[in-house]
């Protein structure tokens, strides 16, 4: 599923490759991919004929700003398997998409999803952190809004674990079980336990691995996951894998200690990953 290393990977792509094209026409495939609009016509509205100004993120969610008789914001909610390929637009798809933008300069912007949980999203104006989608949004993790005190006062009322605290959007936006797994590891903390249980020294070590693991999926372009879903806008994997200590590495020996790494189920299929003698 992409986070937030993901969606920056995409956003940064993006940018290069279709700031100042327009949008031509839009085609909707799949009706869950507009499944936000009370019809096609209404998001179609809101995008096509449109020049695009900038591309933004927020959260695990690349978006792009369009201006043209009124401007408005087309947000790509990547759910599971979201994936956007930017492609000349003779080339041969190798599945289906669920959306086509056609842009200016024969290019297509394709958006691919298997699982349908993602969606596009159009609404008017710029003011993303008005749009519905966002209003509950925490801060960035690496943006300067996100500070110590802001995850210590966030850590400190709540008794879920610690995992499913980073993983809520209202507390910091973009973090995802990959890198809910992988911050805790850095932080030396058991993603299981208790969120306000933190002492101060744990909660500076947990608010700098966030910062510090973020930054590294960025710079490796994402992480593309056992299941192989996540790929770039030009097809690629990202190699944050490889950096990987606990996520998915169940029974392997720790890259650090050698300890068996564990995973522990948790209702819902998910689970948490750790090492029981890094972490405490
Ligand atoms: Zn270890």
């Amino acid at each position: 599923m992409p986070e937030l290393p993901e969606a920056e990977t995409i956003r940064c792509q993006l940018a290069a490759a279709i700031i100042g094209t327009s949008v031509e026409s839009v085609r909707l495939h799949h009706p869950r991919t507009w499944r936000f609009h009370s019809s096609r016509q209404e998001l179609r509205r809101l995008v096509e004929r449109r020049t695009i100004l900038a591309v933004g993120r927020r959260g695990k969610a690349p978006y792009l700003l369009l201006d043209g008789s009124e401007p408005s914001t087309l947000v790509f909610r990547l759910g599971m398997t979201g994936l956007l390929r930017v492609v000349d637009d003779c080339e041969q798809a190798e599945a289906r998409p669920a959306a086509v933008l056609a842009l200016s300069g024969r290019k297509d912007l394709r958006f691919f999803d298997t699982r349908t949980f993602g969606a596009l999203i159009a609404r008017r104006g710029h003011d993303v952190e008005c749009m519905p989608e966002f209003v509950h949004y925490g801060p960035e993790p690496l943006s300067d809004a996100f500070t110590p005190e802001h995850l210590r006062e966030a850590l400190s009322r709540r008794r879920a674990k610690l995992q499913d605290v980073l993983m809520n959007q209202r507390v910091v936006a973009g973090i995802g079980k990959i890198y809910a797994d992988e911050i805790c590891f850095r932080a030396g903390l058991r993603p299981g336990r208790r969120a306000c249980g933190l002492t101060g020294p744990m909660r500076k070590r947990l608010w700098r691995a966030i910062r510090e693991v973020l930054a590294e999926g960025i710079e490796c372009r994402g992480s593309s996951a056992r299941d192989g879903s996540y790929r770039d806008v030009y097809g690629m994997p990202g190699r944050f894998r490889d950096r990987m200590h606990v996520y998915q590495r169940t029974g392997q020996a720790c890259r650090i200690c050698g300890a068996t790494v564990r995973r522990t189920r948790i209702p819902g299929g998910r689970g948490l990953h750790w090492c029981p003698s890094c972490q405490k």
